[in-house]
This record gives structure tokens, C-alpha cells and sequence, in this order.
């Protein structure tokens, strides 16, 4: 069956970034009727934070992005340590004793001799005796696993065949001196035990997968299928990662970003398909194929989240937005009115509130000295009251007819004079809405 899972760490709110890897996990176990965990990464129990983990949680509960259970790595550190001594058991572990500046010395040497940054092994020829001597000055060293070096292959769900030499990648360090275990590993265990069957994430970890497809192999797992998408960059192609803070999901809620706004534009965006606004996450689910997905850089832009946003917002029924509605203080009787003209005006949700005040307390008219006789006598032509969507077509029929004005220069003062601006909201809809007319009525 199906099994993919969306990994964060919780040491920051999720962004963008991550949403797309949270997204296309989620969509490939709910197409293929399969799980979706939510594991929360946290082995790092210093940067690790509550308040993230239940942050993380209301963030993808906004979305819609339902997870079908939830593990902790912290819950499971015997698990991984079991997998270390199975390594060790296997010689495939070594203890290596480098201070990170002694590492980053011999880099630059590498480097400076043209020759790939690679850790060279050191520690593989020394003795129980010098060990036991770096033990007692440095305190406990890193475990590294030892790669065989040999090619590395996978078929990439988006990048398609890839193939590593596994002598251009360090030995990853599994298991920190103090004895915390590392990511590389615990994914590794994990993905295994919980039988993902899909890991999709982004392309900063493709030669993390090169080393976990040879641990995965060496403690007798089954791999699985792998895709990495391209990393997503701002408009101008400029790197993200580090304004990636400020594209958090609770900051494009707070300003009013629509959930099915966000998952359209992240379920398509740098695929071949269309962003369109989808209008469920059925219709996403249906129409997704990480296939579809390319492996350059994905242009985001923020901005175009708002159109989105608008257009799901005009095809909500009043019954989806009443609360909205009614905070600002729509009273009852108008709420249908009132939404069936606001939706076609607003981009977010926080704009109901100056069409409310619009309608409420009237606006500054905007009369030119030449139309204020117009106006004068066009206000005294409004019809009875009640007023409703015909109102507006009876009433400039009868200023019309009684000033010979027409089109233009009949409709524009009028609508400058009633709500203050050149363009905005249908009149024949405004105009039931605004009180001071109505009171009239
Ligand atoms: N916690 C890892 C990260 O956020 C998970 C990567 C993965 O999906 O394996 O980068």
C-alpha cells in the first residue's frame, strides 16, 4: 500500500517550502488511497520546540492536509540505536575522533589541491589505542557510516536517472558525540519500519538519499521510490531560502491568503499543468502526477496568491463567509445582499469591512461643481422605498427622462456622488445597500 510521509523538524513555522513537500506527499498517498503520516522530525532536542510542533499542526489542519497518524522520533531513539549497533556489528560504523576544525582545515587543503571536499578516512586506520587516547582528550567521537564506494542509482520520480559515485560523497556522520542520533539515520529506520513506499523532498537532499539508499540496504530495508523536487526561488529567480522565514503559512493567512488559493498554486506550480484555482482537494487530487513536476528552479511568487484568493472568494455562498460577514457588522437582512455585491469587489476577507463602512456610513461625495444641480435634482427623483436590484435601472430611467442626460455623463456623477469613486461595485446592487438611501425609502 501506498505510505508517504511529510518529515518536518520543528524548529521554525512551515513555509512555502515546505508546504510543496508536505503537498505532493500528501496528494500521491490520498490519489493511490493510501497513508499519509505526519512525522515530526525532532531529534534535536535543543532547536526541537512544542510550540512547532503544535504550529505545524493548525497550519497543515487549515489546509485541509489531514495526516492518518503521527510519529516522533524522539519516541523511537532505541529503535535507531538498535540500527547503529547493527551497523556497528557489521563494520560499517567507525568512530571518528576530528575537531569540526580540524575538518574544515583539511577542506580547504582538499580544495586548494582541486580535489572534491571529501572526508578522507583518517579515522578508519586508527588503533583501540589511539582511540582510546583521543576518548580520554576529546570525549566520545561521531560514527560515521562507511559507504561502499561503488555507484549510486535510483530512478527519480522527477529528476529521472541518477547516478552517484558514492567516493565524491563524505561518510555521513550518524551518530553525533554526544551521542545524538542524526537525521540521515532515523529517517532511514523510520521510512523502513512505517513501510513508506514514496519519499518526495526537496533536491538539497538528493545526496542525502545516495548515502540512506546504501544504509537502507545495508540494515536489509526496502527502498523506496524516490523524487526530489527543484527548490523554489522568488519571482526574479533570486534564492529564497533566506526569505523563506517570512513566507511562513501563518503569515499568508494572516493576510488573508485562502487555503485552496495556497494548494492550488502549490499542487501545480513548476509542473507542466496550469495554476488555476481548483475548486476542492478532490479536483487537486485527481489531476496530480509528480511526474508532471520539472527540475528547475520554481519561480514563487506571493503575489500570486491574491488573485487566487479572489476568485475562490467570489464563488463562496454567503453560508461560507457569514462569520466574516457578520464581524463587521452586516445586520441579518442584508447579509445576502450585502455578499452578493462584496464578493465581486474584494480580494481578501479583511476588504468587507471598508465596503461595509462604504454602505454604512456613505461616502465623501465626489460632485463636480457642472453635475451638482444634476445631483440636486436627481435626488429628488429617487423612487419609494423598498429598494432592491431594480431600484437602481427605475430611478436613472427617471432622471433620464426629466434631465436629457444619458450613458456616461448620466451613470458616472451619480455613482461618484454616492460612493466616491470612479469605479466599484455594480450601482444596481450598491444601491439597496447604502443606508443614508435606504433610510430615504
Ligand atoms: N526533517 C527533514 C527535513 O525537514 C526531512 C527530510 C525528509 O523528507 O526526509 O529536511
Amino acid at each position: 500500500m501506498t505510505t508517504t510521509r511529510f518529515a518536518p523538524s520543528p524548529t521554525g513555522y512551515i513555509h512555502v517550502g515546505n508546504l510543496r513537500t508536505a503537498l505532493m506527499n500528501y496528494l500521491i498517498a490520498r490519489k493511490a488511497g493510501g497513508t499519509f503520516i505526519l512525522r515530526i522530525d525532532d531529534t534535536d532536542p535543543e532547536r526541537s520546540k512544542e510550540e512547532y510542533v503544535d504550529a505545524i499542526k493548525q497550519d497543515m489542519e487549515w489546509l485541509g492536509l489531514h495526516w492518518d497518524k503521527v510519529e516522533r522520533q524522539s519516541d523511537r531513539l532505541d529503535r535507531y540505536a538498535e540500527a547503529a549497533d547493527k551497523l556497528r556489528e557489521m563494520g560499517r560504523f567507525y568512530e571518528a575522533f576530528e575537531t569540526p576544525t580540524e575538518l574544515d582545515l583539511k577542506r580547504k587543503k582538499q580544495l586548494n589541491m582541486g580535489k572534491p571536499p571529501v572526508y578522507d578516512r583518517a579515522a578508519l586506520s586508527l588503533s583501540e589505542e589511539e582511540k582510546e587516547t583521543l576518548r580520554a582528550e576529546r570525549g566520545n567521537g561521531v560514527w560515521r557510516f562507511k559507504l561502499d564506494h561503488e555507484r549510486i542509482e535510483w530512478n527519480d520520480g522527477i529528476l529521472g536517472d541518477i547516478s552517484i559515485n558514492a567516493a565524491s560523497v563524505s561518510d555521513p556522520v550518524l551518530i553525533r558525540g554526544d551521542g545524538q542520533v542524526l537525521y540521515t539515520i532515523a529517517s532511514v529506520v523510520d521510512d523502513t519500519e512505517m513501510g513508506v513506499t514514496d519519499v518526495v523532498r526537496g533536491s538539497d537532499h538528493v545526496t542525502n538519499t545516495a548515502t540512506q539508499i546504501q544504509i537502507i540496504k545495508a540494515l536489509g530495508g526496502q527502498c523506496p521510490r524516490f523524487a526530489h523536487h527543484s527548490l523554489l526561488t522568488g519571482p526574479q529567480g533570486e534564492a529564497l531560502s533566506k526569505r523563506l522565514g517570512t513566507l511562513a503559512l501563518r503569515d499568508l493567512r494572516e493576510q488573508g491568503v485562502q487555503p485552496m488559493a495556497l494548494l492550488s498554486l502549490m499542487a501545480r506550480l513548476g509542473s507542466s499543468d496550469p495554476v488555476e484555482l481548483r475548486s476542492d482537494m478532490a479536483e487537486l487530487i485527481e489531476g496530480f502526477d509528480v511526474a508532471r513536476f520539472g527540475s528547475a528552479p520554481t519561480k514563487f511568487d506571493a503575489q500570486d496568491l491574491f488573485p487566487l484568493t479572489a476568485k475562490h472568494l467570489q464563488s463562496l455562498p454567503l453560508s461560507e463567509v457569514m462569520d466574516a460577514v457578520s464581524e463587521v457588522g452586516v445586520p441579518a437582512d442584508q447579509a445576502e445582499p450585502f455578499w452578493a455585491m462584496a464578493r465581486e469587489n474584494i480580494t481578501t476577507l479583511s476588504d468587507l469591512k471598508g465596503w461595509w463602512e462604504l454602505c454604512r456610513d456613505g461616502a465623501d461625495p465626489l460632485i463636480a461643481d457642472e453635475d451638482s444641480a444634476f445631483i440636486a435634482e436627481a435626488m429628488t427623483l429617487l423612487p419609494e422605498g423598498p429598494f432592491d436590484g431594480e431600484t437602481w435601472a427605475t430611478w436613472t430611467q427617471a432622471v433620464k427622462e426629466a434631465t436629457g442626460r444619458k450613458g456616461k455623463g448620466l451613470f458616472m456623477p451619480l455613482r461618484k456622488a454616492l460612493t466616491g469613486m470612479e469605479r466599484g461595485p455594480e450601482m444596481a446592487t450598491l444601491l439597496p445597500l447604502l443606508q443614508v438611501i435606504r433610510a430615504r425609502g
